[in-house]
């Protein structure tokens, strides 16, 4: 059965959904909502929309299925108009927002009553661009795609969104909304908090100890590249999750106050256990993976500083696909810097260490 899907927020995660839809049910007509021209423009042009809108209401009625793309402020508006339109029976009503407990229970709020469906949404990839010209049918691959229930969720809503879905090549997972949003605050809201504190820090830095803007380099690139992350959407996500960020706040100043006492009482079995202990914690975590997956193989090559160097390992990967390559500039200073190679299967990656092992005299290591 043909069916009628209606996407509002035609940016990134919106666009990339609507691609998702048209990959693996062609058959379904796309109708979608955004307020810039340019988007409207580039999603029917990338075929990702059969119609496009920039009047919310309009094609809501119309809708089988209804895809709140937009920010969360206005997601959750455009739920509190939902119920004052006239739906289809049976309408089933999503979004896409980083954080779910608001939502969620806006719409319990606001839908109760009526013959509508909800269930919250939350798809775990994205990228620091955003616009339909940056949407991308492979962004969600293999990446968690959490749904979190609502009391407006019938049994067959998941078995409806997980079909509908499909074309995303996603990770389904159920959770409760608080503890999505108990969760992502401590692994993804707080983070954003603390790289953008350090990176403020370091910029105060600068002012006195000039060289600090020259000598930040692999670790301290690690620990904020998130801090280049949209303001608009973080202030958001802060402002729709607030306690439980507030209380990881809490726990980590005290966690640096331990720290301080340690450092102050030259207790360095305490500081080696501190550091020994997120270490291996570190290590059990599924950090590694993306989605949880090892879908991921890295092979990391010491070369020369030398001009064609890289190429001259690309051409004797020649036919082998590769997913990422790059150089880890934290050993520019040595003669060795480290080539990091990443296949999508162990066996590309243990056949590309014998071969580089067999034509070269590089040391080829496996993390
Ligand atoms: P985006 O900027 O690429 O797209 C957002 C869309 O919403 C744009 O098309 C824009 O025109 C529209 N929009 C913005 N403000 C609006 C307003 N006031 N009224 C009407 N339309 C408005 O952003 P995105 O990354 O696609 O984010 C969309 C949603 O997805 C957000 O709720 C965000 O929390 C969530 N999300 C984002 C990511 C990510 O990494 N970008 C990951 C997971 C979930």
């Amino acid at each position: 059965m043909t069916k009628t899907i209606y996407i509002a927020g035609l940016g990134l995660i919106g666009g990339s959904i609507a691609l998702g839809i048209k990959r693996d049910h062609p058959d379904y007509t796309v109708l979608g909502y955004n307020r810039g021209a340019d988007s409207r423009r580039v999603a029917l042009e990338r075929g990702m929309v059969d119609a496009v809108t920039d009047d919310f209401a309009s094609f809501a009625p119309r809708a089988d299925v209804i895809i709140l793309a937009v920010p969360i402020q206005q997601t959750l508006e455009f739920l509190e108009q939902l119920a004052g339109l006239p739906l289809k029976p049976n309408v089933l009503v999503t979004d896409a927002g980083s954080t779910k407990l608001a939502i969620v229970q806006k719409a319990e709020q606001v839908l109760a009553g009526k013959a509508i469906r909800f269930i919250g949404s939350h798809p775990m990839a994205g990228s620091h661009k955003s616009g339909a010209q940056a949407a991308d049918v492979n962004l969600f691959e293999n990446a968690y795609y959490i749904l979190t229930p609502s009391a407006l969720t019938t049994e067959d809503t998941i078995l409806e969104i997980k079909d509908l879905l499909s074309g995303l090549h996603v990770r389904f997972i159920e959770m409760d909304t608080e503890e999505h949003d108990q969760v992502t605050g401590q692994v993804s809201h707080f983070p954003h908090v603390l790289a953008t504190s350090l990176m403020l820090q370091a910029g105060d830095h600068r002012e006195t100890h000039a060289m600090t803007q020259h000598l930040a380099a692999g670790g301290f690139r690690d620990m904020t590249r998130i801090a280049e992350s949209e303001p608009g959407m973080w202030t958001s996500i802060l402002m729709t999750n607030k306690e439980a960020v507030l209380e990881r706040i809490d726990d980590f100043k005290s966690r640096l106050d331990q720290v301080t006492d340690m450092i102050q009482q030259d207790d360095q079995e305490a500081l080696w256990q501190f550091f020994h202990q997120g270490g291996q914690i570190r290590k059990e975590m599924e950090i590694h993976k993306r989605g949880g997956v090892d879908s991921f193989y890295d092979l990391s090559v010491n070369i020369p500083d030398e001009e064609d160097e890289i190429l001259k390992i690309m051409e004797l990967l020649r036919g082998t696909s590769l997913m990422n390559l790059r150089i880890n500039e934290e050993n520019r200073e040595d003669i060795h810097g480290i080539l990091q190679i990443t296949f999508k299967t162990q066996a590309d990656q243990i056949r590309s260490k014998e071969i580089i092992e067999a034509a070269t005299d590089y040391q080829v290591f496996i993390d």
